[in-house]
């Protein structure tokens, strides 16, 4: 049986990351870190691949520039129910780029600054040990003291280990159409499109384009994106998408298009507030834990669960004390648990049976919109400031002009 003292498994953006703090943090672990990954790097991830600024902070961090082919959108336009329309330009939005090569790039980087990675290596199985967890993979058994879950939203660590909420996972579905097939003006106006409007219909969540570089062709995505519990049905939401789709073809149609682009599906687990994320020698990083459940962003999430999860092995490894009793109830009081938590209620106002009053709030206040974004996209430090702060900000105009 192989030995390490940390052994992560999933080499996505949650696990390198951990490695990399890790490595950052102590680098006489070099060796001592071992990622397993089913899929070979580059491997194919079904991700729309928008960055918000704040992700690109936490790469500076780590000492890595965005090396990878990306196109730079600095304006969005959104559409919210009843028929609203909405276009922004603040806010510092956001990087696209393809996961393929962007997860490939931070996996060469972990593995340049001492991480041992193998590929193609799937885990089985785990089992609980007195010492440990003894993890069986398709080709090895090896035995550590540390098991980091970065293994996505289906993490067979969370399901084996930890506890598992299935009415928690949601869904993505997307597909890549060449721009030059449509009339979408997107691409070269730098610009990415949200389309709320069909909440007023039941689905929690929104539909999306994105402008993209496949291959170095101009390329939009469209996706979907639904929360867990919905009353509509994956045929709804197929359906839903196929109309997007057809509405930005050169002859626009409100009916899907046949033949359809391929689509693509991959389930999205969201954050919860309370649930655990820990259990001894075992914790959870990325989407394993949760993604953020508003907008299903889990990139920079994912960043920084990593360094949060760095900051727990440390100790722990120092002290050979791996309960990690504080690990879920510290994650839920750092300054990434609480934007996970806002999320999270955030996706229960507007998706909620009060979905409209909340849109309709958001539609109307410029200041609201531009506080909003540079909060979610973490610019001018805004992802820093309490709750009270933001309140302030966007009410205090109003309360001077009363007051005046
Ligand atoms: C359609 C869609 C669009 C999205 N768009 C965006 C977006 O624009 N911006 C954004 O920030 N987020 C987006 N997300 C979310 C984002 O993709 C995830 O939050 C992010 O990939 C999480 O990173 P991770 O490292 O936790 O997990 P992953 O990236 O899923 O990596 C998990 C890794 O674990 C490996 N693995 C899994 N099981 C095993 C096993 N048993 N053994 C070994 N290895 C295993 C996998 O091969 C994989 O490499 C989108 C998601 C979807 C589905």
């Amino acid at each position: 049986m192989l030995a390490s003292d940390v052994i992560i498994i999933g080499a996505g953006p949650a696990g390198t990351a951990t490695a990399l703090h890790l490595l950052k943090a102590d680098p006489a672990l070099a060796g001592n870190i071992l990622l397993l990954d089913k899929a070979v790097h580059p491997r194919e991830k079904i991700c729309a691949g928008g960055l918000i600024p704040h992700t690109l902070d936490c790469l500076k961090e780590l000492d890595i520039p965005l090396t990878v082919p990306h196109v730079r959108v600095d304006r969005a336009f959104i559409r919210v129910p009843p028929g609203r329309e909405v276009l922004c330009q603040d806010g510092g939005m956001c990087s696209i780029v393809r996961r393929d090569a962007f997860d490939f790039s931070l996996v060469q980087t972990a593995r340049a600054r001492g991480a041992e990675i193998r590929e193609g290596e799937k885990v089985l199985e785990l089992v609980r040990e007195v010492s440990g967890v003894r993890v069986v993979t398709n080709k090895d058994t090896y035995h550590t003291r540390v098991v980091v879950g970065a293994d996505g939203s289906g993490s067979r660590v969370r399901r084996q280990l930890v506890g598992d909420a299935s009415s928690a996972v949601g869904k993505a579905i997307m597909c890549d159409v060449p721009v030059k097939e449509t009339t979408w003006e997107g691409f070269l106006a730098r610009r990415y499109d949200f389309n709320f409007l069909p909440v007023a219909q039941g689905l929690k969540g929104y539909l999306w384009e994105f402008p993209c570089l496949i291959r170095g062709i101009p390329h939009v995505n469209v996706g979907i994106y639904s929360l867990g519990n919905t009353r509509l049905t994956n045929a709804d939401l197929h359906y839903l998408l196929a109309c997007e789709v057809a509405s930005l073809s050169p002859v626009p149609s409100p009916q899907p298009l046949t033949p359809s682009p391929k689509f693509r599906a991959f389930p999205i687990y969201g954050y919860a507030p309370g649930r655990p994320l820990a259990t001894p020698h075992v914790v959870l990083v990325g989407d394993a834990a949760g993604a953020e459940p508003l907008m299903g962003e889990g990139i920079s999430f994912a960043l920084e669960y990593g360094k949060f999860a760095a900051q727990a092995i440390l100790p722990a490894l120092r002290a050979k004390q791996f309960d990690f009793l504080q690990y879920t109830e510290g994650l839920s009081r750092s300054r990434l648990g609480k934007k996970l938590a806002r999320l999270h209620l955030f996706a229960r106002l507007f998706y909620g049976s009060t979905s409209r009053l909340w849109f309709a709030l958001a539609a109307r206040s410029r200041r609201l919109q531009s506080t909003g974004l540079k909060w979610y996209n973490g610019v001018e430090g805004w992802h820093q400031r309490s709750g009270w702060e933001i309140v302030r900000a966007v009410l205090q105009p109003d309360m001077e002009r009363i007051r005046g």
